[in-house]
């Protein structure tokens, strides 16, 4: 799902005003209904009909048939552009340039706001899956994904920005957080690479016993990463980590705490094994070296994202993890062999999705950067 960001340069006031809501029509309706679109928007001589089609056409509403009655619901693309908007009126995004990753349930793009300062803007997917999950629990999914994929992307961007702001806060090594709106994120751009494209190390023990006190330091404020993994630690050029990607992070009360512990620990023991050829007899264990010092959840709490809103997305988050292991399960044998990197081979398969650019295109890319905010033509 690419972002658009050429519907992004022209629109009228009055498509807004409808696009708009649409969204407000999706606070309580999966389909909004025609008239409601035409009440909330209130354009004289029915012209909502008319900006109605427009935003069809350009993909950023879609047209929903429901039993009892025609409707509009916003797409992902429609999604994108509100978010946009309103970070080009605060000012933080000016341009969009190319995209520098896609996950299984995100997309990311570098940006940059009216003084040319580059960031990263992420954008959450949820609800994007393979079409294998898809056919398998098409009725679930028919029930969810309407319904839910806005919400939840939306919570993921706001637990995000939230952990981000927190951890910043705290002096722990993560991208600055510059904005939130609705499912996206804006924050600082590291100039690193993933460990993953690591191949060689100058001092593997150096690293390795940075990225434990890494994991332990969170603990003792009260937090697992729960996805510390080679895709999700960039390494500067000075050989120092940062830390990105906060979805899933949980709190050291959790319930499963020790499992999603010992699971970031094992995973960069695994990681520096393989590639580094580096083991170590010294690692942290959650029951031996957790002693909660501070707790950084009442810090989370106060920026707006809730206990309640914690529970929904990781209620979430379980079902889809179920969801496709059971599907994982089902497929073993069109899998390849590899059964070693079990782990990331989803992610790493998106990833690996992204045609290479030529340096030339990369710079051909930037200089095509969109520009956003006037919406009508001139
Ligand atoms: P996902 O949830 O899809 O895994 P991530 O937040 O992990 O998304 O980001 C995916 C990839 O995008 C990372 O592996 C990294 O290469 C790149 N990336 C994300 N955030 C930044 C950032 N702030 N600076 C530089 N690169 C980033
Ligand atoms: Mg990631």
């Amino acid at each position: 799902m690419k972002l658009d960001a050429k519907a992004l340069r022209y629109m009228s006031s009055e498509e807004f005003r409808v696009l708009t809501a649409v969204e407000m029509g999706s606070k309580n309706h999966e389909v909004v209904p025609s008239q409601l679109i035409a009440q909330i928007a209130q354009l004289r001589h029915g012209g909502t009909h008319k900006r109605v089609g427009e935003l069809a056409k350009k993909k950023l509403i879609a047209r929903v048939q429901n039993m009892s009655y025609d409707g509009y619901r916003l797409t992902y693309g429609g999604y994108d552009y509100l978010a946009l908007k309103t970070f080009a009126k605060r000012g933080t995004v000016y341009s969009v340039g190319n995209q520098i990753g896609v996950g299984k349930e995100s997309d990311i793009y570098i940006v940059a706001d009216e003084d040319d300062n580059q960031h990263v803007l992420k954008l959450q997917r949820l609800g994007r899956m393979s079409f294998r999950t898809i056919k398998s629990k098409r009725d679930y999914l028919q029930k969810r994904k309407s319904a839910s994929w806005m919400y939840m992307s939306r919570l993921a961007a706001m637990k995000e920005y939230a952990f981000m702001k927190v951890l910043y806060e705290n002096g722990f090594p993560v991208p600055e957080p510059v904005d939130q709106s609705r499912h996206c994120v804006v924050m600082g751009l590291i100039d690193a690479f993933p460990l993953r494209q690591i191949e060689e190390i100058g001092n593997p023990g150096k690293l390795y016993s940075e990225l434990m006190s890494l994991i332990v330091k969170l603990a003792q404020h009260g937090l697992i990463h729960g996805d510390f993994n080679e895709f999700n630690i960039l390494i500067k050029s000075d050989g120092s980590p940062v830390l990105i990607d906060f979805p899933q992070m949980v709190s050291t009360s959790h319930v499963n705490a020790e499992y999603y512990f010992n699971r970031d620990v094992e995973c960069i023991r695994v990681f520096f094994r393989r590639r580094f050829g580096y083991e170590s007899a010294l690692y942290p264990r959650f029951t031996q070296d957790v002693n909660r010092e501070f707790s950084l959840d009442v810090q989370v709490a106060a920026s707006g994202f809730s206990k309640k809103m914690q529970k929904e997305l990781e209620d979430y988050q379980e079902e889809i993890k179920d969801m496709s292991s059971e599907d994982e399960d089902e497929d073993e044998d069109d899998e390849d062999d590899d059964s070693d990197e079990d782990a990331t081979e989803a992610e790493t398969s998106a990833k690996d999705n992204i045609p290479e650019l030529t340096e030339e295109e990369k710079m051909e890319q930037k200089m095509r950067n969109i520009r956003l905010g006037n919406t009508e033509p001139t």
